[in-house]
């Protein structure tokens, strides 16, 4: 069997250049080689208040975005999370197996709870939801940023635990490894966090150049260069040569480099030349997120063939976890 590979994104926001080039990039070449699930992930999304309509919008967005950015649906099965019910009864079961211990200590929980004055369960549960997600698809391989490896490291140790009740002599799961890209974590526009759909600090994947350069040009650079005749080090400056080795061309990357060194640019002729780098990468897909958003029903139509093709694995999942529990089919299914 061709090995699988699983990812998720929340529709919580505007897809960004971090998600990206930490994961949507990486899942555009995988697709070629991996059976390849990609889900919008709305369950985690509600976690953290919204509103109804700005999330199915974002749903919506989100497919835009993704299938603009390469995604091809021919290859790929992209779906709706909440389109695939066994997603939820999967978490339950895990929850069962999960040692609270390990969730107290997931950093994501850490900081999204210190955020907020109370703290849904949901939010404590999150990284069960995500187990459920990669497991119910048996899946090898997880490409994700580096947010998101320690989350993977406790969908092993559920996977263990499963198969260690249940399944003792030949495991059921895989035990799921991430797979990361060269550009792991993006930071964010404000030099600090990483760039996140939640933080406010993002370039839209399908932002217009003049909207690009608005974000580059106050972004902060090596702090130690106050004027332009100071000579720069680029690997302190925390946004824009990142991008560079990103968007740029090798030899674009060693000219900025020399040149930043050497006092021969300005942080603004640096950012000129990256936004010309940005601009050649990104303009051909929001050329096809334009054409996209001609035909909304060619995306909901992809979306539900997207999910029904994950809920016929989703199923099967299911139906052998539920007899190797001692856990009744539903009637007329899994
Ligand atoms: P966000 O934090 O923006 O809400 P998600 O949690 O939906 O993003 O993550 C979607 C994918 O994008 C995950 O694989 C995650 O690891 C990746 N990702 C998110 N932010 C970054 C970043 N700043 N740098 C690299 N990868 C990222």
């Amino acid at each position: 069997m061709m090995a699988r590979i699983f990812s998720g994104i929340q529709p919580s926001g505007e897809l960004h250049i971090g998600n990206y080039l930490g994961a949507v990039k990486n899942w555009v070449q995988l697709q070629h080689q991996f059976e390849t699930f990609i889900c919008i992930v709305n369950y985690h999304a509600i976690t953290a208040p919204y509103a109804p309509v700005d999330l199915e919008r974002r749903t919506h967005e989100m497919a835009v975005g993704l299938l603009a950015a390469g995604i091809d649906p021919s290859k790929a099965t992209l779906f709706v999370q909440s389109q695939v019910p066994e997603h939820t009864e999967l978490a339950w079961i895990f929850n069962t197996l999960t040692p609270f211990g390990e969730l107290e200590r997931q950093v994501a929980f850490k900081e999204k709870s210190a955020k907020q004055e109370q703290v849904m369960a949901g939010i404590f549960n999150y990284p069960v939801l995500q187990a459920a997600d990669i497991l119910l698809y048996l899946a090898d391989l997880v490409p994700v940023g580096e947010d998101q490896v320690q989350h993977l490291e406790l969908s092993r140790v559920i996977a263990r635990n499963w198969n260690s009740r249940f399944s003792p002599n030949a495991p059921y799961f895989p035990e799921p490894q991430p797979r990361l890209t060269p550009t792991r974590r993006i930071v964010g526009l404000d030099g600090q966090a990483k760039m996140s759909k939640s933080l406010g600090n993002t370039i839209g994947l399908l932002d217009e150049p003049d909207a690009i350069w608005e974000k580059l040009r106050p972004a902060p650079t090596d702090p130690a260069r106050q004027r332009k005749t100071d000579k720069g080090d680029p690997d302190k400056c925390p946004i824009i040569f990142q991008l560079h080795k990103a968007f740029s061309t090798d030899s674009t990357v060693r000219e900025v480099e020399t040149n930043c060194r050497e006092a021969k640019w300005g942080c603004i002729d640096c950012k000129k030349s990256l936004l010309a780098g940005m601009v050649a990468e990104l303009t051909p897909i929001r050329e096809r997120a334009t054409e996209l958003n001609a035909d909304p029903k060619k995306i909901t139509d992809a979306l539900e063939l997207g999910s029904s093709k994950a809920r016929k694995v989703a199923k099967t999942t299911i139906r052998e976890v539920k007899e190797k529990m001692g856990l009744p089919l539903a009637v007329g299914g899994a």
